[in-house]
């Protein structure tokens, strides 16, 4: 709900102007308030986070003995205390699982957000225990969050110095402030806990949190306003902050994103011991072409360069943003919209290194990429950013959680060996993890869902992600009911217009479907219409209560190749319907899936089967080949023939020497092998089936194989 000085070429809808009732998503956001959230609770108990609330307190009533300096450089650098020297749990970032965590809560205990109507509102205004409770499983889930957020917005009001300084880590070990910004995420855990304060307020109305955070950012003015005394390693308290200022209207918050964002790129971190690449702190952003470095942090960043261009009407440092967003969806995204090629440092790798199995594509890396692609869509209203939103939510984004939310992936590559270890670890989800930024970082997303399905513009309501709900701006109100992305029949009704008035409702359409003419069926009148150039079919006249809108998007089943530059998965293809990436599982195939190719541009056909750990689903199969390995070559990992003797010297070439034509080099036939289906299920309910292999680039058969 920014303040109406807010800039952007397309607004949010002010809450409550969208609420998911039914589908899919709507789905995934009440899964995510009955089993993600109430484990989350639990963990923070378990793992420590509030405890160290509590030792920050002890450490401040009764000044702590010395202490050790915490752990070597490299600990340091992957933000890893040893707990035993300090007596704090985990990471020096552990306030940040607490603050996601609130955020959550803020989006869930909104009343006329993301819940249905009939549940009762949550007790905001009833007195809370002190304590934070100690699980979250059981009882009523809203009183269970709100009793969480209140005890814990009482602790942090304790911990929090009188002067708005706030980090438990810091309070708790005594070591200086600021002194190792490069590692110590103190700017990083404020701007979390500065977001969960505005989710709280715009959720609930609470004013608690919102103070402690003015105080926290009021501070953070003070001290660095104006000056040059360092950058935190981790980027995020610059879109906190633009999101504080357009929630309060107090324009240090927004000078001082702007200044961090400049100051970027001169060596102000400091040594992370991983280069300053890693940190994005080698470069201006205005100068950088391209995303590199630590995946999370360059993406947070990035979408800190767009809200501080957005609300100081920046273009250059806009137009800078957009660059790097093209280059880094053209040659350094995995089709599923996951980013991060490097295991080592979390990071980006080079242009068109998109490794299926070595992919990090870390989860918050997906979350970031959203918020950022998000903030682009709000700056310039171009589709691609709702299209890119749209690849990561079903697919990078969605993989990350299992059927039952209650286990979840911090890396998403898109293929998975049967024998893949990783250390000791199998590669499959788990519930928590010792750096659990991960799983409290899908649940805000999770709970604030329904704020990204449209925006509004003047006499414009813009509908860019399909879901069953309700959708409030520009004077109109639509309900929205579908069974996307199973189907692609999108029904708008207009239960409320604004009388006369003309307006317009403008509807995404995804590039995949933008081949065909539209099918548009207003009043139950149908009309073609083409694509437009821009992909928003616009709707403009005087609606009355009762229109019905239906549009029909094209999911038919596709093959997906990829970028000849991509070494990783050359003479590969992929299959996608919808939005949905779909991958190959073990589980569906009559073969070892290391052995099995597909025969690309033959027919997909659907199935929809209900599988264990998975339920209903829509299944694609295609026309295979198994093919074993050569007994003659077992025991090499490759296969080597004589070259055909080369033409004569003198016989003048007539094709260029990368177009061999049928007198040129002869590549030996891939084996044909025994004829199969190969059967796919979409990429976000892998894993859901026990362990096993899976890939979502698959090796095509030799074309000239008999069909
Ligand atoms: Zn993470």
């Amino acid at each position: 709900m920014p303040t109406s000085s807010a800039i952007a070429v397309q607004h949010p809808l002010p809450a409550p102007g969208a609420r998911l009732t039914g589908g899919l998503l709507y789905g995934w956001q009440r899964r995510n308030a009955a089993a993600s959230m109430p484990l989350a609770l639990h963990q923070l108990v378990v793992a420590g986070n509030l405890d160290n609330l509590e030792l920050a307190i002890r450490a401040t009533d009764a000044p702590a003995a010395p202490v050790s300096r915490a752990g070597t450089a490299r600990s340091r650098a992957n933000g890893v205390i040893p707990s035993a020297e300090v007596g704090y749990y985990g990471p020096v970032f552990m306030d940040s699982d607490i603050y996601k965590t609130l955020e959550a809560i803020g989006w869930e205990l909104a009343p006329a957000g993301n819940q249905p109507r009939d549940r009762p509102p949550p007790p905001n205004q009833e007195r809370l225990p002190a304590q934070p409770p100690r699980t979250g499983r059981g009882s009523d889930p809203d009183r269970v969050f709100a009793s969480f957020a209140a005890a814990t917005i009482e602790l942090l009001a304790r911990v929090q110095r009188p002067d708005g300084y706030l980090n438990s880590y810091i309070q708790a070990s005594g070591e200086p402030r600021y002194a190792q910004l490069a590692t110590s995420h103190e700017w990083y855990c404020d701007g979390h806990f500065i977001q969960a304060a505005i989710a709280l307020a715009r959720g609930t109305g609470g004013q608690e949190a919102m103070d402690i955070a003015i105080r926290l950012a009021d501070h953070l003015v003070k001290e660095f306003a104006g000056q040059r005394k360092g950058l935190d390693g981790h980027p995020l308290i610059e879109t906190a902050l633009i999101e504080l200022y357009r929630e309060t209207g107090t324009a240090a918050y927004r000078d001082l994103a702007a200044q961090l964002v400049e100051q970027r790129g001169h060596g102000l971190t400091g040594d992370s011991g991983f280069g300053y690449r890693y940190l994005q702190d080698h470069l201006p952003v205005r100068e950088r072409t391209t995303e590199v470095g630590h995946v999370v942090r360059a993406l947070y960043l990035d979408a800190g360069v767009t809200d501080v261009a957005t609300e100081t009407n920046d273009s250059q440092l806009l137009d800078t943003s957009r660059q790097r967003w093209d280059d880094m969806v053209a040659s350094k995204t995995s089709l599923s919209g996951g980013n991060g090629s490097r295991h080592e440092g979390e990071s980006f790798g080079d242009h068109f290194e998109v490794p299926p199995d070595r992919a990090y594509n870390e989860t918050c890396a997906a979350i970031a990429s959203f918020q950022w692609s998000w903030r682009l869509l709000l700056a310039t209203g171009e589709a691609k950013y709702a299209d890119h939103m749209e690849r990561i939510l079903f697919n990078g984004f969605a993989a990350a959680i299992n059927t039952d939310g209650n286990r979840f992936f911090y890396v998403n590559p898109l293929q998975r060996r049967v024998d893949h270890y990783e250390k000791d670890d199998p590669g499959r989800r788990r519930e928590w993890f010792k750096t659990a930024c991960c799983p409290p970082n899908i649940m805000r997303l999770l709970a604030s869902l329904h704020h990204y399905l449209a925006t509004s513009k003047d006499e414009t309501l813009t509908i860019h992600q399909y879901a069953t709900g309700t959708v409030t701006g520009a004077d109109l109100t639509v309900e929205l009911a579908t069974n996307y992305p199973w189907d692609g029949e999108i029904a708008l009704r207009v239960p409320s217009a604004p009388g006369t008035a003309e307006r317009e409702i403008a509807l995404r359409v995804p590039p995949w479907s933008a081949a065909a003419p539209l099918v548009v069926t207003i009043n139950g009148s149908a009309e073609r219409s083409p694509v437009p150039p821009d992909r928003y079919l616009r709707l403009r006249r005087a609606w009355r209560p009762g229109d019905e809108v239906r549009l029909h998007l094209d999911l038919a089943p596709r093959w997906t190749y990829p970028d000849r530059r991509a070494d990783a998965v050359r003479g590969c293809v992929a299959v996608e319907r919808g939005p949905l990436v779909y991958c190959f599982e073990q589980a569906d195939q009559s073969a070892r899936l290391d052995e099995l190719a597909i025969l690309p541009g033959t027919p997909l056909a659907e199935r929809t089967v209900t599988l264990p750990g998975i339920g209903t689903t829509i299944q694609l199969s295609a026309p295979g080949r198994h093919v074993p390995p050569d007994p003659a070559t077992a025991g090499a990992g490759w296969t080597s023939r004589p070259a055909p003797p080369a033409p004569a010297e003198s016989a003048p070439s007539a094709a260029p020497a990368d177009q061999a034509g049928p007198s040129g080099p002869a590549v030996p036939p891939a084996p044909d092998g025994r004829a199969v289906t190969v059967t796919a299920i979409p990429y976000f309910q892998w894993d859901n089936r026990g362990p096993g292999a899976m890939r979502v680039w698959i090796p095509a058969a030799a074309p000239s194989s008999p069909g």
